[in-house]
């Protein structure tokens, strides 16, 4: 069984840019005050600092099998 992740920032999103600066493998980027946005998500290593560090609950990291 193979997994991948997928990221999603959902519309909520303010653009506050605390995902794009705790994510360690530079997967998402954006402007402050814009939506983030997934640069690469291929990069992703789970670790869900994204995820667990978003004020408003805009971003979900979710393994998907294949
Ligand atoms: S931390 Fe949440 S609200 Fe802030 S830019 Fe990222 S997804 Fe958007
Ligand atoms: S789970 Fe970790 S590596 Fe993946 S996008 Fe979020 S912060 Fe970056």
């Amino acid at each position: 069984m193979n997994f991948r992740l997928r990221v999603e920032v959902l519309s909520n999103c303010v653009g506050c840019g605390i995902c794009w600066t705790v994510c360690p493998k530079g997967v998402l980027a954006g402007r402050l005050r814009s939506k983030a946005y997934v640069l690469n998500e291929s990069l992703c290593s789970g670790c869900f600092s994204c995820q667990n560090n978003c004020p408003y609950s805009a971003i979900r990291v979710t393994p998907i099998q294949y």
